[in-house]
């Protein structure tokens, strides 16, 4: 099958196997492993694309489900899609609202054909079912859609796993069906099956078989311990063909990230950074740092004295700090491209160990660092 997207493997750590590798798509080229920040509504909270471009920041995630209700799909593709509509011109990944769908709304029934459930704003009933969400991404115009897929709570019971499963796969060939651009847009497959090998394993076939440009790992970072969540990867990722990018889903701090690319994860996304940012609350070299807490008042230094971003060079956490107490707009936008920029940073300090075949020395080095001072190490 003819692809927008396709995925270079440029080399794999002789530590620990991670992958160095560059994803091509119709709105340039990213390296990975990556971050991409997650902009809901068709923006990164708080962050404008110049400031996104100024961290080199390649592909962002926007979500399916909030553009559907707000504005609407139509809009969007009047505008000439979601790149023109927010004015980004890199790559854009779409989810397929399956998670919304199951996170947001208790009200949901599903069936063969799809998900009938209640809109989260205002309690109206919806359907979503793979065509639709194909309908959406299609006008949206994201370089990378998601199939429709269910994402069964943790715990699942195997039999209840095992029948989501085999629902996913049939949902998956039909979301390949209803695709009606795919010249121009990617559509990946996503690996379900709880903690289950066994399932992985069907559903990481069943996907394969239908040669998707890329897969992810959905159904993890769901409130599983952080050792199933390496488990799972470690047997999930070798059933995935290593020509294709591996996503996984939902995944956005520190260790996670680290652990999903020596994994062989390639993408990752989250809100975490964020919206933590927003509740006055910073990733730094030497762990968490509640910037908002009393004792950073009189604390003119930056946020991390390790950190190169324009905002550790220009700002204290004293006035980081007092912004954020007097909830002003330009305390968040701080503390948000800081998180962000840290994020993004460390995605690169991992792909220079990969070249350099020393990610396992590096995870080792950064953790000694970031462990010091931790606030609340399991909270992040
Ligand atoms: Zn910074």
């Amino acid at each position: 099958m003819m692809t927008p997207i396709t995925y270079e493997l440029i080399k794999t750590d002789k530590q620990t196997g991670a992958r160095l590798g560059r994803v091509h798509t119709p709105h340039g080229s990213f390296d990975t492993p990556t971050f991409m920040p997650v902009g809901t509504l068709a923006t990164v909270k708080t962050m404008s694309p110049e400031e996104l471009h100024s961290m080199q920041a390649n592909i962002i995630l926007s979500n399916t489900y909030h553009l559907w209700l707000r504005p609407g799909e139509d809009i969007i593709e009047e505008a000439g899609g979601l790149h023109k509509f927010m004015n980004w011109d890199k790559a854009i990944l779409t989810d397929s609202g399956g998670f919304q769908v199951f996170s947001l709304s208790d009200m949901r029934q599903i069936e063969e054909k799809g998900v009938h459930f209640r809109n989260h704003l205002n309690g109206e009933k919806l359907f979503l079912s793979p065509e639709k969400a194909m309908h959406i991404q299609n006008a949206l115009g994201s370089d990378i859609m998601m199939a429709f897929d269910e994402c069964p709570p943790y715990p699942a019971t195997y039999d209840y796993m095992k029948s989501s499963v085999e629902r996913t796969s049939r949902w998956a060939e039909r979301c390949l069906e209803a695709h009606k651009r795919p010249d121009t847009q990617g559509l990946f497959g996503i690996v379900q099956g709880g903690e289950y090998e066994e399932l992985r394993k069907l559903s990481a076939q069943d996907l394969v078989s239908l040669d998707f440009p890329g897969y992810a790992i959905g159904g993890l970072s769901v409130g599983e311990p952080k050792d199933v969540m390496n488990h799972v990867l470690e047997f999930t990722t070798p059933l995935l063909p290593s020509n294709k990018p591996r996503y996984l889903m939902g995944v956005g701090s520190p260790d996670a990230l680290i652990d999903g690319a020596i994994r062989g994860v390639d993408m990752f996304d989250c809100v975490l950074p964020t919206r933590i940012a927003r509740n006055g609350t910073c990733m730094t070299s030497n762990g968490r740092l509640v910037v908002r807490n009393a004792k950073y008042a009189r604390d003119f230094s930056p946020i991390d004295e390790h950190c190169d971003c324009h905002v550790c060079k220009n700002y204290t956490r004293a006035y980081i700090r007092h912004l954020i107490k007097c909830n002003e707009t330009f305390g968040f936008r701080l503390t948000t491209y800081h998180n962000l920029h840290f994020l993004l940073k460390l995605m690169e300090q991992v792909r220079t160990a990969i070249k350099d075949d020393r990610l396992g020395d590096f995870k080792e080095e950064f953790f000694e660092q970031y462990g010091l001072n931790q606030e609340n190490p399991k909270n992040f």
